[in-house]
């Protein structure tokens, strides 16, 4: 291997020339401590920036044991030598050198969620920190000083403070992996405590801002205490016991005035299927992992779905056994994401009324007489809710402020008064009891059929041009996959764009996976078994420096908004 200063010869031998000469960089070099690899360099100063990553041998990282002895601790040690760096580059780094991006060194950065990343690894084998570098150039001509202090003098002084456990502060290191490893545990005992969500006393749910993740500031924000009749407790490896809302399986609502926290609180249990930082304050709300949220989303495509359990007998009898649409209406698009989730096995699915069809949720007794049930195609939720449950084993958890008439279907309902959360089932039960809605149940005997589908494999088509494979995440929402751009933002559990960019990879993986007689939910399901065994390098099979795991269900979200898509109904 070449040595750190054969590196600085190079970097001065092509001080000068055309930016391609930057490629004869490539390759890996030994530092003191460390070893730097160059692994792909770009093509010109405005390209995307060059990817690099640096090993540090075990003896040398000397990370004990604990930081990384469970699959959880190893996650969040992975994340928290991510943000080390992250925070080191922001100061070490001296940007702007030159044209284009020539200065910046920059690795992928995590928000409030500790997702698996390929930014960073650890493990008894040492430490990997993955990470970009804009190579710097004054117009087309390498700047090969700028570069020499880039690599040889501000790459090893971020390495100094991210690689290598005497570094670290090492209480917050154990904070960030023993907070995951509860949160991990937590999430793991809901299903035999017969729970689907806890949230935890003591948590702070309001966010800063309606794009800011940050927790509301202290002084503002009402910690969450949970009502006695719903309280329970947990026994974690490192917190202790923990009490706080055990949300049971079956049919919850959440109602309360408008501007009492309802949303707030049903947005806080849809992101329990991610951990979270320390002092994030949501650090012990979790969600059954696969818990999926509902909307309306007119405008969508759908591909060959059967809807007919909430939706049939459509005008000029349009079929709804394998209903197509290029633009759906509110009501189609929430029903077919309910089946869509369902097909790709959802066990908890979160619904506000904030984000819903009214016509999916509610056909109250009024509207009944006025327009009788044939003339109206649309089952509405409430009539399905309990079969789901009791058929499908399925919970919902529902933000009403609106509607009494689901008293008559909820195991269980919580009032938020001035964002604390009361029970208050036995009141709606007397509620329902004595002003009687009245309303006809349409729901039919049975909840109805999931018809499995196979993606056809031409239909997945990441190409573009000459380009075999072209995907461009922009953001969190949006994703260029091919010649097409998939609309990702109703899908509200992805949070992180390099999760966007790790569903567009494992699309082209589910591409080639298909043969137009597997199932996408079999599909689905061997992408999670790749990345459980060999972690997104395996599913992509070169590696890559942001990517963030994602779960199957966002990964079908996004085949089934991919407009190209077709599919084969099984029968
Ligand atoms: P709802 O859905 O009941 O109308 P939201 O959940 O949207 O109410 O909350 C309304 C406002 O109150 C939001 O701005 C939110 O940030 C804030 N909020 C929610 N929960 C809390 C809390 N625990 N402490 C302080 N503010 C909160
Ligand atoms: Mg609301």
């Amino acid at each position: 291997m070449k040595s750190a200063d054969e590196l600085r010869s190079l970097l001065h031998s092509v001080d000068g020339k055309g930016y391609k000469a930057y490629k004869d960089i490539r390759g890996c070099y030994r530092f003191d401590s460390f070893t730097l690899c160059i692994d792909h360099v770009q093509g010109d100063p405005f390209a995307s920036p060059s990817r690099l990553h640096v090993e540090v041998a075990p003896e040398a990282a000397a990370f004990p044991e604990w930081t990384y002895k469970s699959r959880s601790r190893e996650i969040a040690a992975r994340d928290y030598l991510t943000r080390r760096f992250d925070a080191a580059a922001r100061r070490i780094a001296a940007g702007n050198r030159g044209t284009g991006k020539g200065g910046l060194i920059e690795i992928d950065r995590p928000g409030q969620e500790v997702l698996e990343r390929t930014s960073a690894f650890l493990s008894s084998r040492g430490v990997e920190i993955r990470f970009f570098c804009g190579l710097p150039a004054f117009g087309r001509r390498i700047a090969g000083r700028h570069a020499v202090e880039m690599l040889l003098e501000e790459v090893p002084a971020i390495v100094a403070e991210a690689g290598f456990f005497s570094a670290l502060d090492r209480d917050a290191l154990r904070e960030h992996v023993e907070t995951a490893e509860d949160a991990d545990t937590l999430r793991s005992s809901l299903e035999q405590r017969g729970l689907v969500a806890f949230v935890a006393d003591g948590s702070v749910l309001p966010r800063r801002s309606g794009i800011d993740q940050r927790p509301m500031k202290a002084d503002a924000a009402v910690p969450f205490e949970s009502p006695q009749s719903l309280r329970v407790e947990f026994e974690l490896p490192n917190r202790g016991r923990v009490s706080g809302l055990g949300v049971r399986s079956g049919v919850t609502l959440i109602v309360g005035g408008g501007y009492h926290g309802k949303s707030t609180l049903l947005a806080a249990i849809e992101r329990g299927v991610y951990n979270h930082i320390p002092k994030d304050g949501r650090e012990l709300v979790v969600s059954d992992p696969s818990t999926f949220t509902i909307r309306a989303e007119d405008g969508r495509r759908i591909e060959k779905t059967s809807i007919t359990p909430f939706i049939s007998g459509l005008p000029g009898g349009r079929d709804t056994d394998t209903f197509e649409s290029e633009d759906a209406s509110g009501s189609t698009s929430q029903a077919a994401n309910i089946i869509e989730a369902l097909e790709v096995g959802a066990k908890t699915l979160l619904i506000d009324e904030d984000t819903s069809a009214t016509n999916f949720m509610i056909r109250d007794h009024r509207m009944q007489e006025l327009i009788h049930d044939t003339d109206e195609p649309i089952t509405p939720f409430i009539d399905k809710v309990r079969q789901i449950h009791e058929e499908l084993g399925v919970s919902t958890i529902l933000v009403l402020g609106g509607s009494g008439d689901y008293f008559d279907v909820a195991d269980c309902v919580i009032a938020m008064r001035e964002y604390r959360p009361e029970e208050v089932t036995d009141e709606a039960r007397r509620v329902a009891s004595k002003l009687q809605t009245e309303r006809l149940t349409e729901g039919g005997d049975a909840f109805g059929s999931i018809v499995p589908r196979s993606p056809a494999p031409e239909s997945i088509d990441p190409r573009k041009g000459k380009r075999d494979v072209k995907l461009k995440a922009q953001g969190v929402n949006s994703l260029g996959f091919g010649a097409h751009m998939v609309d990702l933002s109703a899908v509200s559990q992805l949070v992180d764009p390099s999760q966007t960019r790790a569903v567009a990879h494992a699309m082209v993986y589910v591409g080639r996976a298909a043969d137009g007689r597997r199932s996408l939910s079999e599909l689905v399901a061997e992408v999670e078994t790749v990345m459980e065994e060999n972690g997104l390098d395996g599913l992509t099979g070169t590696p890559h420096a942001d990517l963030a795991a994602f779960r199957g269900l966002e990964l079908a979200a996004a085949l089934n908004r991919l407009r190209t898509l077709r599919v084969k109904q099984r029968k």
